[in-house]
């Protein structure tokens, strides 16, 4: 997964703001030539779930740490059974305090499909050109996944003794929908190993704006919850020739067009009411006035109206759900026995998947309609509070960097190994620190590009981050 906040970036085209400088001091260009080999490596090695090998991904961090003096005891492959290529990475760099808990980088090492012929440069093989690193995962996330592993050899290279252990988690199987992922199953399986006071993991990018401009930089508050639902109608059906009134199809389209003009209420939280009210200046202008509108009285129907008219925003608002497939009949002329639609709604944090559930069944209003749930992907869990000793230190090192950007709290409708994490007691946070274009970067599709100065600037943001948080 990964955001795309992209429609509040392109109201800033002309405005060109947000253009902090970020100064990197000489002794953090040591070891840059190593970090990009080591970034090299992550998106060389190919991480699909149809051809690739994230345990091999792993195996090659692992010895990356090794040889910067990492013992075997705190190296972890680990494979679980039956899933030979989706392996990961557990290490730790033990903290001097053993009273305090310890910080865990995680990263989702696996890509989503890329096919060399749909592309322009080989998606496994890092090109830079023209100030961009292009090639699958350069974006998401094997940038900040590089990061995590030159983090680890960096602080054990200067003799870092952080006041509490800093643990890495590489894991696979974020990016396919029931697919064995490596979060999850450290979370039932390997708890202690990953045990955190809280987690840093992907989340929303900072903002860029067409001219390469820095906007805000993002940071993941809270994210949505995937969960779909299934709308069926059984019937003896018959012979198209002798036509009835209970059709199948009838029942189900009906009830899905019902679902199709149906808006769930808007909804505020911590997060998207500080997205609204900190972008409300950014942006300015009408939607701007909107946005402060919302902020401060969601039901400000006519403000509402206007957001709504962004699907980025849109969907911040609110739960949403949406027809996503549908099969149904089985001959051209016979009466349809089953009707099927796949309803996908994206809860927003807090909402049970319950609730959402009751919401359809009145929406198909239709005793003919079973309205059940397929599959849960896991367990949900209220998003953790955005604590000032989360939050602080990315301000400060933002400030330092970025000085004038802001820091802007977002709700994420897409969703992270935050989902997994979460229930499991360790809160985790989006926060990433890598600037991306307003387009999204080609993120899950063609041509996959993040700027060079954002990754390498990203790569200092987050090393002076987990430091504070280290020692925190
Ligand atoms: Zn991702």
């Amino acid at each position: 997964m990964k955001p795309r906040a992209a429609a509040v970036a392109r109201a800033l085209l002309l405005l060109g703001l947000g253009a902090g400088s970020a100064a990197l001091s000489r002794d953090e260009d040591t070891g840059l030539a190593r970090f990009r080999d080591t970034y090299r490596e992550l998106v060389e090695t190919n991480t699909t779930l149809s051809a690739g090998d994230c345990t091999l991904a792993a195996q090659r961090m692992a010895a990356r740490l090794k040889a910067a003096g990492y013992p075997e005891a705190d190296l972890q492959i680990f494979v679980a059974d039956g899933h030979p290529k989706e392996g990961g990475l557990i290490a730790v760099l033990h903290g001097t305090d053993k009273s305090r808990k310890a910080i865990l980088m995680l990263a989702h090492v696996d890509v989503v499909e890329a096919r060399r012929e749909d592309w322009t440069r080989d998606p496994f093989t890092l090109i830079e050109d023209g100030g961009y690193f292009y090639g699958r995962g350069t974006a998401d996330m094997k940038a900040q996944a590089a990061i995590w592993v030159d983090n680890l050899v960096r602080f054990r290279e200067e003799g870092f003794r952080p006041r509490r252990s800093v643990k890495l988690a590489l894991t696979c199987g974020e990016e396919t929908n029931g697919a064995f992922n490596g979060a999850g199953w450290l979370a039932q399986h390997e708890r202690a190993a990953i045990d955190a006071e809280f987690a840093i993991t992907e989340g929303t990018d900072g903002l860029l704006d067409e001219k390469g401009n820095r906007v805000a930089l993002l940071v993941l508050a809270a994210e949505k919850v995937s969960q779909n639902y299934t709308f069926e109608v059984v019937n003896p059906g018959g012979h198209s020739s002798r036509p009835v009134p209970d059709n199948a199809i009838y029942h189900l389209v009906r009830a899905v067009d019902r679902v199709s003009r149906y808006e769930f209420p808007v909804q505020l939280d911590d997060a998207n009411r500080g997205y609204l009210a900190a972008m409300s200046k950014i942006v300015g202008g009408e939607q701007g006035a909107a946005m402060a509108r919302v902020a401060a009285n969601p039901l400000d129907a006519a403000a509402v109206a206007l957001l709504d008219r962004d699907k980025d925003l849109h969907a911040m608002l609110r739960t949403t759900c949406v027809a996503t497939l549908l099969s149904a009949g089985h001959a051209t002329n016979a009466l349809p026995q089953r009707a099927r639609a796949n309803i996908n709604c994206r809860i927003f944090p807090g909402v049970t998947r319950e609730a959402v559930l009751d919401e359809l069944k009145s929406l198909a209003d239709d005793p003919a309609v079973a309205v059940t749930v397929p599959e849960v992907r896991g367990p949900a869990a209220s998003p953790p509070p955005l604590t000032p000793q989360v939050l602080k230190p990315v301000e400060s090192v933002a400030h330092e960097l970025w000085p004038g950007v802001p820091v802007v709290p977002a709700l994420e409708p897409g969703a992270s190994d935050a989902q997994f994490l979460n229930p499991a007691g360790i809160p985790t946070y989006g926060i990433e620190g890598l600037f991306v274009d307003p387009d999204g970067g080609g993120i899950h599709g063609l041509n996959e590009r993040i700027r060079v100065r954002s990754v390498y600037e990203g790569r200092t943001f987050l090393y002076r981050l987990i430091k504070i948080y280290a020692m925190q």
